[in-house]
């Protein structure tokens, strides 16, 4: 049954509110919202580098997950990369090595990477939230919006052609929604102006490895739309 048009209307209102409360934070000051070339212009000189948005978040205390980690896993690989991998949170491995995607899932990752036909220095690799969650909990509301104009900032400064958001936490952070992984993965969805595709995450992949496939199509797909050669 379709919901009611205020509803509806409440909702769409709360997405945009939303989408331009981040794209303040990417130091977007004015959106040309005329249909169809509806593109947000950012000031001049608003793009970040990587070592600026590195020193900016500093060493950090903004959410309660400073006093626990080891060390901030701010992100790794080409600062000019078209293809960003977003994950979802550092792991014990990663919170102990400085680096995203070392672990278990993390070597899972770089296979499917080089099942690509890419290598990691070639991408981009980072995640929602920059500190390990205890036990590896999923991330909470206030460390996510604690964290995410990092994110933010880090995508704005690399301005890939092409995001990959692994996993529910990173899919519903940078598209604002609610929706679970398994209805979004597959599919193109628009972050401001920049195609992103989300998948399972490695992780998951490790308890149920009978979606490696579903994982391989999605990156096939992502292979296809970046115009590289699709590996059999
Ligand atoms: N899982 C993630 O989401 N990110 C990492 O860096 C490692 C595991």
């Amino acid at each position: 049954m379709s919901k009611p048009p205020a509803e509806e209307l409440r909702e769409i209102a709360g997405k945009v509110r939303a989408s331009l409360e981040s794209l303040r934070e990417l130091g977007v000051h004015h959106v040309d919202a005329r249909w169809p070339a509806a593109k947000a212009s950012a000031r001049p000189g608003a793009r970040p580098t990587l070592l600026q948005v590195r020193e900016e978040l500093g060493e950090c205390t903004r959410c309660k997950l400073h006093s626990k980690r080891t060390q901030i896993v701010f992100g790794v690989g080409n600062p000019k990369a078209e293809l960003v991998f977003v994950g979802e949170a550092p792991g014990a491995d990663e919170d102990a090595q400085g680096e995203p995607f070392v672990g278990r899932a993390g070597q899972l990752l770089t296979k499917i990477i080089e099942a690509m036909g890419l290598k990691r220095e070639d991408v981009y690799i980072c995640n929602i939230l920059k500190c390990r969650p205890p036990n590896n909990r999923t991330p909470e509301s206030d460390e996510i919006l604690a964290c995410q104009p990092f994110l933010l900032k880090q995508l704005q400064a690399i301005q890939p052609k092409f995001i990959c958001a692994l996993g529910g936490p990173a899919t519903q952070t940078l598209l604002q929604t609610k929706e679970g992984i398994t209805k979004l993965r597959g599919r193109f969805h628009d972050f401001h102006g920049i195609p992103l595709l989300p998948t399972f995450h490695p992780a998951y992949l490790l308890r149920n490895p009978s979606e490696k496939k579903t994982v391989w199509e999605d990156m096939k797909l992502l292979l296809r739309e970046m115009g590289k050669p699709v590996p059999r």
